[in-house]
């Protein structure tokens, strides 16, 4: 019985290229899905970084390639999914993680704050997964997406955040619809408030960030470790059948 349990979850074989991999919830993914016994490719554009999370992947025993990638860039992502296939023969696992924050208030924000947030976190995410499908579709595989609470709710500060990560729960949905029978099931994962660099400006906020922590039924941040297991859930064959959803890893904020 246990052992069954393990083969649902066991990704040994199955190769991940995690986006935004070499710190904070992309890399508690990426050591996650290389626990499981994937193989990790980690994507990002601080390479010291990205060495740094592949030595700790191969450190604790698992198999793992750092590529130079920035996702606002089409020959940038085409050439890591080229490294991955290269490297480890195919890809089954995507992580659309990389995202940035960024806002003020509405009516000054800049045209570039807005293509630089939308473009890497939305147009980032689906053009990565045209690069990908031509490998995920080989052996079947998984897309996972980063959402946000901003997804399922508006912010009056960050509004190009909010609309790219609203965004990215319509591209789950349709490319979940699209790619189904190529037997590509595609997810999103929406973190409530992480404890990362993205959200260590909102720790220093002290009123801001107790207002947050009372709204959180937990009564706390989460920690980047907490997504990794339902991160191997949906890489996984446990979710073969899960298709197109957004699964809140929030210590209870959505429901509250
Ligand atoms: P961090 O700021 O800690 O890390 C962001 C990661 O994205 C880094 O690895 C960074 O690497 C990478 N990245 C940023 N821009 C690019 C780019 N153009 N190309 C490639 N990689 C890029 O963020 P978090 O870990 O907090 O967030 C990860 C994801 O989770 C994001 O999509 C975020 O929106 C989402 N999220 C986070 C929440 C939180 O509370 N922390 C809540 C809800 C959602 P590098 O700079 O080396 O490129």
């Amino acid at each position: 019985m246990l052992s069954a349990m393990h083969s649902l979850f066991d990704l040994t074989g199955r190769v991940a290229l995690v986006t935004g991999g070499n710190r904070g919830i992309g890399r508690a993914i990426a050591l996650g899905l290389a626990s499981a016994g994937a193989r990790v490719v980690v994507a990002a554009r601080d390479a010291q970084r990205t060495a740094d999370t592949v030595k700790e992947i191969e450190q604790s025993g698992g198999q793992a390639l750092g590529v130079s990638c920035d996702v606002t860039e089409r020959m940038s992502i085409e050439a890591a999914v080229v490294a991955t296939e290269r490297a480890f023969g195919g890809l089954q696992i995507l992580v659309n993680n990389a995202g940035i924050s960024g806002g003020g208030p509405p009516a000054q924000i800049a045209e570039e704050i807005w293509d630089q947030v939308v473009d890497t976190n939305l147009k980032g995410s689906f053009q990565m997964a045209q690069a990908a499908h031509r490998l995920l579709r080989r052996d079947g595989g998984k897309i996972i997406n980063l959402g946000s609470e901003y997804s399922l709710f508006g912010s009056g500060f960050v509004a190009p955040y909010s609309a790219s990560k609203g965004g990215v729960i319509q591209l789950t949905k349709s490319l979940a619809i699209a790619w189904a029978a190529d037997r590509i099931q595609v997810n999103a994962l929406i973190p409530g408030w992480i404890r990362t660099d993205m959200t260590a400006p909102v720790e220093r906020m002290e009123s801001f960030y107790r207002s947050i922590v009372q709204r959180t039924p937990a009564g706390r941040f989460g920690e980047p470790d907490e997504l990794a297991g339902t991160a191997i859930f949906l890489a996984s064959m446990a979710s073969d059948f899960v298709t197109g959803i957004s699964i809140p890893v929030d210590g209870g904020y959505a429901a509250a």
